[in-house]
């Protein structure tokens, strides 16, 4: 395990190595080497950690678990169980004291970056937390969870063996950060900039801009509504690429028993909508009174 100061200052570097892209000149593959960078160990960290070890929404094949567990990994996010294991206390907790990361508890930064590094030592998870102790016991995570440095490495030796310095800035370093705010923002922005379908007794809320850039997670307010759903956008036009691979998956039998969203979380959408409307129908008819018949009517 790496000393807390180590730690710290690997986050810092790696973030400010972003600012290289400024001495690569700009080709537009390095773009699409980024794109493939970020979105696809986005997936392995949402489909993965969140949607499997978190919240159990399906079951897969062991050898895919493995190869999405360390695309994840490569994210430089910590280990598969660290990740998932205070995601479920985000859930238990949400926007309540215990939760590891919400903005209403402990402000913005500390919910968006300053949990993350606080939590060096990994002690903080108890033995109890349901994705230590029933996906602790699988040798290949707990492998990972251990030596969770190594495939970031990996992949930052691979870019730079494969293309250079060009490579190295475009494959890892800037895709390494935007991932990583794309991620924490789903624990900021998603708990205070967006609309709210369902009313949770959190403040979680749905938005097209983080669900493109943490493919398919921005669709928080409905996650939180439900969370054992394999999907996060409950509708078709909600994007969300998790569910996309997912389904993809299931078609060559590598994901079964998928968790849907039940008619009766539908209903309640569509029961919140009906009664939004109706509240706000007598401000809009009030208004479209003149203020002398409004008068007269009193
Ligand atoms: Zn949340
Ligand atoms: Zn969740």
């Amino acid at each position: 395990m790496l000393p807390n100061i180590a730690q710290i200052s690997i986050f810092w570097i790696v973030q400010a190595s972003a600012l290289l892209v400024f001495t690569t000149p700009f080709r537009w593959p390095l773009l699409g080497l980024w794109a493939v960078s970020h979105f696809l160990r986005a997936v392995g960290l949402t489909l993965l950690f969140h949607r499997y070890l978190a919240h159990r929404a399906f079951k897969m094949n062991r050898v895919a678990r493995f190869v999405w567990a360390a695309i994840g990994t490569a994210a430089m996010q910590k280990g598969p169980l660290w990740w998932a294991g205070h995601h479920v206390n985000h859930h238990k907790y949400a926007d309540r004291d215990g939760d590891p990361h919400s903005p209403m508890v402990s402000g913005f930064y500390y919910a968006h970056i300053g949990w993350f590094l606080h939590d060096t030592r990994h002690d903080t998870l108890e033995a109890s937390n349901p994705v230590i102790r029933d996906f602790g016991i699988a040798p290949e995570l707990a492998l990972l969870e251990r030596f969770f440095i190594v495939p970031p490495i990996m992949l930052a030796v691979g870019m730079y063996l494969a293309g250079g310095w060009p490579w190295l800035v475009y494959g890892f370093c800037l895709p390494t950060m935007t991932l990583a705010h794309a991620t924490f923002a789903i624990n900021t922005v998603n708990h205070m900039f967006g609309s709210r379908r369902f009313e949770t007794v959190d403040e979680s809320r749905n938005n097209p801009f983080t669900a493109f850039f943490a493919v398919g997670e921005g669709w928080h307010n409905n996650h939180h509504r439900f969370q054992r759903a394999a999907r996060n956008g409950f509708y078709w036009w909600e994007y969300d690429l998790t569910w996309y691979t997912i389904r993809a998956m299931a078609l060559v039998g590598l994901v079964w028993d998928i968790q849907p969203v039940p008619a009766r979380i539908y209903d309640e959408a569509r029961a919140v909508k009906h009664r939004r409307r109706a509240q706000a129908l007598p401000s809009v008819v009030d208004a479209a009174i003149p203020f002398e018949l409004a008068d007269e009517a009193e």
